[in-house]
């Protein structure tokens, strides 16, 4: 083993850790594999990985072991067999959860003896190794630096803190942003096919406003420090500017026969703020009554 690539155990093969594993023996890393269903492991055994038997036999190959599972259920599945196993090694759990969750695990992992890091992957599976993907980190900081060098190949390391929550929230936040963005453009998309707009026309339009939107929400004044002081200066688009457009999504979603659920959120939000008299502010107000403070 070379000091500067230490074996890695990584366990869990679905898309994105199949990825990862060819990343890390890309980057000259002796990997052991476990998976549930073996037979995926067969192309990167190929590629050079070796695959354990059981998850006693790959918790006992590597001191940093790497886990890549649909939730933390899974890691529990696997692991809570071997804990008495864990002492002294390094879980770097990649997996999506609620940020409780994570933090009840690190926990479980400490209690047995080991070290415990969150990630939170940004990016799909074929970003794995690219520039442009970075990883949410965090936990026990001198425990992260030990492993970094070892994780970077993944993708850009973005450490935040000790609080192994801190990176599932993160990643959690950046999804909520995702996941809606996503159900938006499909709503927009069926608003516009319902009279007659094939979606081939309209969809890239809309991936282009997502773009277009980030864009426009961070020009000018700093938005975030002004959410953070409650402060919503509001001469270029007010909430009650925006609420009546609100309103004319959902009145044309009606017409239009299509479902109103993600339409009618966005102007209930409206509604609240200018229900509140706060109707001239910005339409970042709305922070106020999503967050749920005395508005
Ligand atoms: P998948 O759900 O496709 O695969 C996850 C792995 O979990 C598989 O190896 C599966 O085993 C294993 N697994 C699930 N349940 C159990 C269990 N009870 N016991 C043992 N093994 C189990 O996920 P992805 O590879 O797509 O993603 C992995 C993680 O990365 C997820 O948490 C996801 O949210 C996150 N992520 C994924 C992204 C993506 O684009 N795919 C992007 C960013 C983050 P088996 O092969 O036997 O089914």
């Amino acid at each position: 083993m070379n000091a500067t690539t230490p074996s890695i155990t990584f366990i869990g093969l679905g898309p994105m850790g199949q990825a990862m594993v060819r990343t890390l023996l890309g980057a000259g890393h002796p990997i052991t594999l476990w998976n549930r269903t073996a037979a995926r492991a067969e192309p990167l055994v190929a590629e050079g990985a070796r695959l354990a038997d059981s998850p006693a036999e790959a918790v006992a190959a590597s001191d940093l072991i790497i886990l890549s599972l649909t939730d933390y259920q899974a890691m529990y599945d696997i692991l809570s067999p071997v804990e008495s196993q864990l002492a002294g090694r390094t879980i770097v759990n990649l997996s999506s959860d609620d940020p409780d969750v994570t933090r009840k695990a690190a926990a479980w992992a400490k209690r047995h003896g080991a070290n415990f890091i969150t990630g939170g992957v940004m990016g799909p599976a074929p970003m794995v190794g690219t520039d442009g993907m970075h990883v949410y980190y965090s936990g026990q900081k001198s425990v992260f630096e030990t492993h970094e060098a070892s994780l970077r190949p993944i993708g850009k390391p973005d450490y935040l803190g000790e609080d192994e929550g801190l990176a599932q929230l993160f990643y959690l936040a950046n999804l909520d942003v995702f996941l809606t963005s996503l159900a938006s453009v499909l709503h927009a998309t069926a608003l516009a096919n319902a009279a007659g707009v094939p979606a081939a026309r309209i969809y890239p339009r809309l991936v282009q406003m997502v773009t277009e939107t980030g864009q426009m929400m961070d020009v000018g004044e700093d938005v975030g420090k002004n959410l953070d002081e409650g402060h919503h200066p509001g001469e270029m688009a007010s909430a009650t500017m925006m609420g009546a457009t609100a309103d004319h999504i959902l009145t044309a979603s009606k017409a239009a026969g299509i479902d109103t659920v993600l339409p009618s959120a966005l102007k209930s939000y409206y509604d609240s703020a200018i229900n509140a008299g706060r109707g001239s502010e910005s339409w970042t107000v709305l922070y106020e009554f999503i967050k749920k403070s005395k508005a």
